[in-house]
């Protein structure tokens, strides 16, 4: 412990910070790399769309005011797309920020939070800043196990976090097995749907959290973002949607000016661009069936994927896989940190990132 940790909150130092894959630019000066295929953080492998590029660039001479500090016509726009009331919908700083923000309006010490395991890291970090009680239920089959979540409810239950698709696993529950769970959940617990990949799982059997649990007044928040599909990770952008019941509470915690201007002009921009979003999707599904083949053709075991990234057993030592690859410019997940250690999770990109992955996966492991 460093002189000055005792000031802070208790609990902050049980975890360790959060550690984001690693930055092109370290890579390629670290590597003496000009070819770097980043497929480490689910990023839009098309890029930004150009009707937000030119959505920001018409607002940056505006920048020295203040953001409108609800995001009014994004609001709008998303309200229309949704068909639910505007009032509904929280627009904040990315997705991540929508957990924290959860977190701070609903999690009193000793309130329990359950979480799937392994899913996305940010669930703990929060419940662990604000003095809640972490309960883990693994996932079975790298899929959330809804049985399993019920079974550990307990009367001090407030909060679980339903990661669908999951990241790491990309994996979805389909969804009359979530409205059985729904059925279920007592009425002392907040179920978080975290639909951070929702755009890329559009398929039968997925369900919507906003249509099935928001608009029907469950105790429900949706989380969605402009990070992946819509491209603007670096913009941070994400929304909360809210079961009417549960708004107060959270206008209650929002920041003054949860978004830039930027951030607002270029997420109306990616939501009119309807091209941009069929592109991605289409180019996602290419690489995907590409990918499964390569790992059929190498006898690799993988989850399926309703997301914009695979969860792939590669039967070495992720962590040394991913220094190798990172010397073939191929920057990936190792599984380590989310106790598979020979898993890795590998965004999709565009044909021939995909084909340098391949290439140098091939190597590593052959
Ligand atoms: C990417 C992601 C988010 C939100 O990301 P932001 O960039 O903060 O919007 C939330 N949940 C999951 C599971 C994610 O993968």
């Amino acid at each position: 412990m460093k002189n000055g940790d005792k000031f802070a909150r208790k609990g902050l130092f049980d975890l360790a910070p959060y550690v984001p894959g690693k930055p092109l630019e370290e890579v390629q000066k670290e590597y003496g790399l000009t070819k770097i295929a980043k497929l480490a953080s689910n990023e839009n492998p098309l890029g930004i769309s150009p009707k937000a590029i030119a959505a920001m660039e018409a607002e940056i001479k505006n920048c020295f005011m203040y953001p409108e500090s609800t995001s009014f016509d994004l609001r709008q726009d998303l309200a229309a797309k949704l068909a639910i009331d505007p009032d509904q919908i929280f627009i904040t700083c990315g997705g991540d920020n929508v957990i924290t923000l959860i977190g701070s309006a609903f999690i009193n010490e000793g309130d329990e939070v359950i979480i799937g395991t392994p899913s996305f890291y940010t669930y703990t970090l929060t419940t662990n800043i604000m003095g809640g009680t972490v309960v883990n239920v693994p996932l079975t089959d790298l899929t959330f196990d809804l049985d399993a979540i019920l079974a550990a409810i307990t009367p001090k239950t407030k909060l679980i976090f339903f990661c669908n698709p999951n990241n790491p696993t990309g994996t979805i529950v389909p969804k009359e097995k979530v409205a059985d769970f729904m059925s279920k959940v007592p009425e002392h617990c907040i179920v978080v749907f975290d639909e951070a990949y929702f755009e890329f799982a559009q398929c039968p059997e997925y369900g919507d959290g906003v249509e099935d649990y928001v608009k029907k007044e469950a105790n429900v928040i949706v989380l969605r973002t402009f990070s992946k599909v819509y491209g603007l990770a670096g913009v941070r952008v994400g929304y909360a949607v809210c079961a009417k019941h549960l708004c107060n509470a959270f206008t209650h915690i929002l920041p003054p000016f949860p978004l830039s201007r930027l951030g607002q002009a270029g997420a109306v921009g990616a939501l009119s661009d309807e091209k941009f979003l069929k592109d991605t999707i289409d180019n996602n599904n290419i690489g995907r069936d590409y990918l499964y083949q390569n790992f059929d053709r190498l006898g690799l075991k993988y989850a399926p994927s309703y997301s914009n990234f695979i969860f792939v057993d590669i039967g070495v030592d992720a962590k040394a896989a991913a220094e190798e690859f990172l010397k073939q410019g191929v920057i990936i997940r190792p599984g380590q940190g989310w106790g598979t250690p020979t898993h890795i999770r590998v965004s999709i990109g565009l044909p021939d990132e995909n084909e340098q992955f391949i290439k140098a996966l091939e190597m590593i492991i052959g």
